[in-house]
């Protein structure tokens, strides 16, 4: 079965297509036939496709919206002689709120409960919605079509660990609960590292961390999500590119009367212009950072920072799960970063865990393992691979009916 998967942001449309072997697994076996992505919809939109056995093109596209966008994918995933044929559609959803704990065949019920959904994620699940209608229009009903959430695999976490303690009546009204997001991100590390270590994911306990530009971690029990950091919307938790992560909430009201601003600013504020670009006042990129940690003190800072919380987070992660087997690293700087791995884990003997350095220093963008021989908690790097999730999950609802 070939599987297209699509990935809809704010202005961003991203895919894959997938030819599914078998989807019965804790992982997906495939073989992924093309991918790609239209950048900058509505402002100078620019696109980068590339297949098995076709030239890479890129370029600018003259496209205004997410169907234009989509229309332009599917458009050359046919052309060329090279007619790839799509069975079905896999999109990812962020959030899913109490409605959808898995992943869920796509028909005109379900896109009115998304669409209810927007409010809890405005600058998301609208561009989900977009991608969906797009496909649909231009597919047809013939092709099957599966939403998967973001949320769903933290629908797990245990009520103490899922529920803000303000009055319980608020949370119950305005649905507040701690949703978690990253879900794909971390379902696929822990399946990725239960398949290499050859043993059902139903049997792991691990801390994952996945940092890229937003970051989180989770506290996984036998397979399961039983923490995790990002809560309400993706801003608590880790310190990430823009975004605060954990504050003293009175610091929002503190702001906006000392700056004369509103809290919808001061939210913005923590969104977009906080976390390393806020610490450092030079870049949200950790390459940049990392860089310039010797040299310049508000990058030093910003590093330190970021991996003084996710440390943090670690240690309440390894309480919360009375001990692990491993912690797994992951996303683009937990991939690429020998120097934030080894800041997050220095001193951490004292639960078993000893990186092996020079592992340390050559894992890049690999799966490996990055512990001691003689580290009794295994740290491991993975590359995180959303899609492999989605197209497992897309083929296994349409195999169950
Ligand atoms: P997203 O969360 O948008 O999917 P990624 O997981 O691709 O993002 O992570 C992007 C981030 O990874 C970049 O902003 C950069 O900070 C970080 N990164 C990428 N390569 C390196 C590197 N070699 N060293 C440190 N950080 C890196």
């Amino acid at each position: 079965m070939n599987i297209l998967v699509i990935n809809s942001g704010s202005s961003t449309v991203k895919f894959q297509v997938i030819e599914t072997t078998d989807a019965t697994g804790d992982l997906l076996r495939q073989q992924k036939l093309a991918r790609g992505l239209v950048d900058r919809i509505g402002a100078g939109a620019s696109y980068r496709f590339e297949g098995l056995g076709r030239s890479t093109q890129s370029g600018s596209l003259p496209v205004g919206n997410h169907e234009e966008a989509v229309r332009s994918i599917i458009h050359w995933l046919r052309s060329d002689g090279h007619d790839l044929a799509l069975d079905a559609v896999g999109h990812r959803v962020v959030h899913g709120g109490d409605e959808f704990l898995g992943p869920v065949r796509i028909d005109d019920g379900v896109i009115s409960k998304i669409e209810a959904l927007n409010e809890l994620a405005p600058l998301h699940n609208p561009a989900a919605l977009s991608g969906i209608r797009a496909a649909q229009k231009i597919l047809g009903a013939a092709v099957p079509m599966v939403a998967v959430f973001d949320t769903s695999f933290h629908h797990t976490i245990p009520e103490q660990a899922a529920t803000y303690a303000i009055p319980y009546e608020l949370s119950q009204k305005h649905k507040i609960s701690r949703y978690g997001f990253h879900g794909l991100a971390h379902q696929y590390d822990i399946a990725r590292y239960a398949d290499l270590n050859g043993k059902p994911v139903a049997q792991v306990r691990a801390v994952t961390l996945h940092l890229g530009n937003g970051c989180s971690a989770t506290a996984i029990r036998n397979g399961q999500a039983v923490d995790t950091s990002m809560g309400f919307t993706p801003l608590e938790g880790l310190v990430m590119g823009t975004r605060s992560g954990d504050l003293d909430p009175a610091l929002v009201n503190y702001l906006a009367r000392k700056e004369s601003v509103t809290a919808v600013d001061i939210e913005d504020m923590l969104n977009k212009r906080s976390g390393l670009l806020g610490l450092s006042g030079l870049s949200n990129d950790m390459r940049e950072l990392t860089a310039a940690y010797d040299k310049n003190p508000r990058a030093r800072l910003a590093v330190d920072v970021f991996c003084h919380r996710a440390r943090k987070y670690l240690g309440a992660y390894l309480a919360v799960l009375g001990g692990a087997e491993a912690v797994i690293f992951s996303g683009g700087i937990g991939e690429n970063s020998p120097l934030v791995r080894e800041k997050i884990c220095a001193g951490m003997e004292w639960c078993g865990l000893t990186l092996d350095p020079s592992a340390n220093a050559t894992v890049i963008g690999t799966d490996s393992r990055i512990s001691a021989p003689d580290s009794t908690l295994d740290v491991w790097v993975i590359h995180t691979d959303e899609e492999n999730i989605i197209a497992r999950e897309t083929a296994r609802v349409l195999q169950r009916r």
